[in-house]
C-alpha cells in the first residue's frame, strides 16, 4: 500500500512561491486521490507480485512507468512519482533565496547551457510551451548527460530510460489558486524554493 509522502516543511512553509491553501488542495487532496486511485488498480496488476514486492516504492513506481501501457495505472502510478518528486525538491526559501553549489550537476549545467540562468530560460520555456496539462523535466542519461523534456499528463522521462531530476508540475491545479492563468509566474517563483541538495542526489543516483 502506497501512503501520501509526508511534506519536509510546513504547509505554509513554501510561501509566497506556493500558499499553504494550494499545498492542502494539491498534496492533501490531488495526490491524496492518486495514491488512493493507484492503491485500488495494483492488486492483480502484475506489479505486485513476487517479482515486484522486494522494490521500494519509488523503485516500483518507476518500473510501473516503464513498463505499464498507457491507461489508469500508469497514469496514477505516473502521478504518484511525479508529486513525490515534485513536493521533495522544494524546502522554505530563507533569506537567501536559493543556489546551487558548485556541485556535479551544476557543473554539468554551466557545461551544457554555458549560465544557469541560460538553463532556467531553456526549463521554463519549455514548461510554459507545454500545451495543456503535464510536467517539464530535467532527466540525465547514464553518462550524466541532461536533457529537458516535455511529459504531457503524467508522463516522466524514466518511461524513455532516463533518470528524473527535477521536474515543475504544470497542471493548472498546481498554480490557479495563486497565480491564475500565470504560469510563467508560478514557474518563476519555483526556483527560489528549490533543494538543491535533493537534485544532487537524484543526479548522482542516476
Ligand atoms: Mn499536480
Amino acid at each position: 500500500m502506497f501512503k501520501l509522502v509526508d511534506l519536509p516543511y510546513a504547509p505554509d512553509g513554501l510561501a509566497p512561491a506556493i500558499s499553504a491553501e494550494t499545498i492542502s488542495f494539491h498534496h492533501g487532496k490531488h495526490l491524496q486521490t492518486y495514491v488512493d486511485n493507484l492503491n485500488k488498480l495494483l492488486p492483480g496488476s502484475g506489479f505486485d507480485d513476487a517479482g515486484h514486492s522486494g522494490l521500494d516504492p519509488e523503485s516500483l513506481l518507476k518500473e510501473i512507468v516503464a513498463k505499464a501501457p498507457a491507461g489508469p495505472l500508469f497514469n496514477n502510478a505516473g502521478q504518484v512519482l511525479n508529486h513525490e518528486m515534485y513536493f521533495l525538491q522544494f524546502k522554505p526559501a530563507g533569506d537567501a533565496g536559493s543556489q546551487p553549489g558548485m556541485t556535479k550537476l551544476h557543473q554539468q549545467i554551466l557545461s551544457q547551457w554555458g549560465t544557469l540562468d541560460a538553463f532556467k530560460e531553456e526549463f521554463a520555456a519549455k514548461g510554459a510551451g507545454l500545451f495543456g496539462s503535464g510536467w517539464v523535466w530535467l532527466a540525465a542519461e547514464k553518462d550524466g548527460h541532461l536533457v529537458i523534456t516535455q511529459e504531457p499528463n503524467a508522463g516522466n522521462p524514466a518511461a524513455k530510460g532516463l533518470a528524473p531530476i527535477l521536474t515543475f508540475d504544470v497542471w493548472e491545479h498546481a498554480y490557479y489558486l495563486d497565480y491564475q492563468n500565470r504560469r510563467p509566474a508560478y514557474m518563476a517563483a519555483l526556483w527560489d524554493i528549490l533543494d538543491w541538495t535533493v537534485l544532487e542526489a537524484r543526479y548522482a543516483a542516476r
